[in-house]
């Protein structure tokens, strides 16, 4: 077995694995970790990924796990997403205890420590414009240029950057560099950028400050601050470790962090980009952040989606150190299994066609047994009424049925599930000359859905609710909010999906779902997991379809219908 089949074998990944070592090794007594979110908007399932390693390992290896909010750029951070992203993480199934940190509370640590690097001649106030920085920065195969003001005496920089700290300057007058190597092949260590000067309101520093500190700066301080041990992020930072690591060599800092970066969360039809998501809400292409089809927590959650199927999903993924774009079935079959073993079983018609049982006697209600769940006899049995007239779902008539079809046609005998064997003798037409109503006979030996003395068998069970106890709801059906397996995040808007949600006004379902609670899961027997809509009311039920029963994309893929 290699290294790499070891881990697989016990669930183990390369950061795990260095971990372990590090551990082992005594290079450090305790793991600690953080997940760092920048609160510019919802966190995605991408974070989720981030947030089920960094607290994952936590847990395993017995640290723990800080979360930390960057809160470096006032003019994109909100309260609102400050308070999203705790309830998400919580939602998620973890704790960060009494961690709970913001790169804010370090800004004063942080000012003394750009001090520290203008006075060992390593950080300078740089007085060239935007534009003039970015052209003299460089590109792959050109070295940059050096600054007119990189040589600046220590004094001078000293009084500049205090001064941009009391609030003389506007906005983007100054920026506070790093001296390091406007040559260097990596163009992070170009002399970058640590504080600028930004004349915002802070939500927790309210207008203390007319310099923030960039992310690069900010970010591996505040490790060091915390004592993190393992500070694991994602891909498109690697070309940023030297910074990082430059930065804690040349500062007084109280600990040695590393960086470790791993693969990003990539989901076909999916955008995981808050630049992306945060336009889908503003421009109104979905209801708001927790719009069931966002690939955000809070959508997910509506959408009926559990936090263990989250986890589960994330466990399968794995952690590799290559980007790849994972299939959106594989989330949805994560879905099911978290749902398939306890949700209740339950009868729902969403099309409903009326169906008459014309040898039915009168006003007798009958009263059936049905499982609430099929492989579990623990989860008991719930009574169903049934009576003369009956709802089933309108794809299981077909007038002129092609000849695998083994549901209700004109002539045919099908089973209704729990209840009875029932014949169609005859349909209803409305003046378009579209069905709307059945007429059927049933048979009183089939009792329970049971084959008759007579040992005739149908191929066909569908299920039903009966007219007289019906409940109404409204019940909305997603699709995926893109039509394209790999959307296009520069131009996303040419690749929604138009069909991504369906609304059915007109469903009937049996009663018993009339009392399911908020965060409840049910399947509707045939059609899939649903669960109460955040926007239901008393009298106005509203489901959501969380997933099919099936994998939906690969039937469509693999071209057969019904
Ligand atoms: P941006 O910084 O562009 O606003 P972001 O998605 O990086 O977007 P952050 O709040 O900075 O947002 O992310 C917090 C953490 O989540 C980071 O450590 C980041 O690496 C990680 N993360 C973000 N997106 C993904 C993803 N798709 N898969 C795994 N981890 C992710
Ligand atoms: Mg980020």
């Amino acid at each position: 077995m290699t290294a790499a089949e070891k881990s697989e074998a016990v669930g183990r990944d390369f950061i795990r694995d260095i971990i372990a070592e590090d551990l082992a090794a005594g290079r450090h007594k305790t793991v600690v970790t953080r997940f760092p979110p920048e609160p510019n908007g919802y966190l995605h399932i991408g974070h989720a990924k981030s947030i089920c390693l960094n607290f994952g390992v936590a847990e395993e290896y017995g640290g723990r796990c800080h979360l930390r909010f960057d809160d470096t750029n006032p003019a994109k951070e909100e309260q609102e997403y400050i308070d999203a992203i705790e309830r998400d993480v919580r939602w998620l199934g973890f704790d960060w205890g009494k961690h709970l940190y913001h790169a804010s509370d370090y800004f004063e640590q942080l000012y003394e420590w750009a001090e520290h690097l203008i006075r060992k001649g390593l950080a300078y106030v740089d007085d060239q414009s935007q534009e003039e920085m970015r052209a003299s920065r460089g590109t792959l195969t050109e070295p940059g240029r050096n600054s007119p003001w990189r040589d600046r005496p220590v004094e001078e920089n000293l009084d500049l950057f205090r001064r941009m700290r009391a609030g003389e300057f506007p906005n983007g007058a100054r920026v506070l560099r790093a001296k390091i190597d406007m040559a260097s092949g990596n163009i992070n260590l170009r002399d970058p950028v640590l504080y600028r000067i930004l004349n915002a309101s802070h939500p927790r520093t309210g207008t203390t400050w007319h310099i923030y500190p960039s992310y690069d700066y900010a970010h591996g301080q505040s490790d060091a601050i915390e004592n993190i041990t393992h500070s694991l992020c994602t891909l498109e930072f690697e070309d940023h470790r030297p910074l990082y690591d430059w930065l804690i060599e040349h500062l007084p800092v109280p600990s040695r962090p590393r960086q470790y970066e791993f693969a990003r969360l990539n989901l076909t039809y999916t955008l995981l980009s808050k630049r992306v998501l945060t336009l889908l809400v503003r421009d109104g292409h979905v209801s708001g952040w927790d719009d069931p089809r966002m690939p955000t927590i809070a959508g997910l959650r509506r959408r009926g989606v559990p936090p263990a199927a989250i986890r589960d999903f994330v466990k399968r993924v794995g952690v590799a150190k290559a980007n790849s774009t994972v299939d959106y079935g594989l989330f949805e079959f994560s879905v099911r299994e978290a749902l398939n073993a306890t949700a209740p079983r339950r009868l729902a018609v969403l099309r409903p066609l009326k169906v008459v049982i014309e040898n039915w006697p009168g006003e007798k209600i009958d009263e059936l047994e049905a499982a609430n769940h099929p492989d579990d006899p623990s989860a008991g049995l719930r009574k169903l009424k049934f009576s003369r007239e009956l709802y089933i779902e309108r794809e299981d008539f077909m007038e002129n049925p092609p000849k695998k079809f083994f549901r209700l046609s004109l002539g045919a005998e099908v089973r209704l599930r729990y209840a009875y064997f029932v014949t169609c003798k005859g349909v209803v037409k409305n003046a378009a000359g579209e069905v709307t109503e059945l007429r059927c006979t049933y048979d009183p030996a089939t009792r329970g859905g049971n084959t008759p003395p007579d040992g005739r068998k149908v191929k066909g069970t569908i299920h039903w609710v009966s007219a007289a106890d019906a409940v109404n709801a409204e019940v909305r059906l997603y699709n995926q909010l893109f039509k394209n397996p790999e959307p296009d995040a520069a131009n996303f808007a040419a690749d929604l999906n138009p069909d991504s949600l369906e609304v059915l006004k007109d469903c009937k379902l049996e009663p018993a779902l009339a009392a399911v609670k908020a965060g409840e899961a049910v399947q509707f027997e045939r059609q899939g997991y649903f669960c109460v809509d955040t926007d239901s009311k008393p009298g106005q039920l509203v489901f959501n379809q969380t997933v099919g029963l099936r994998d939906t994309w690969a039937k469509v893929s693999a071209g057969s219908a019904a």
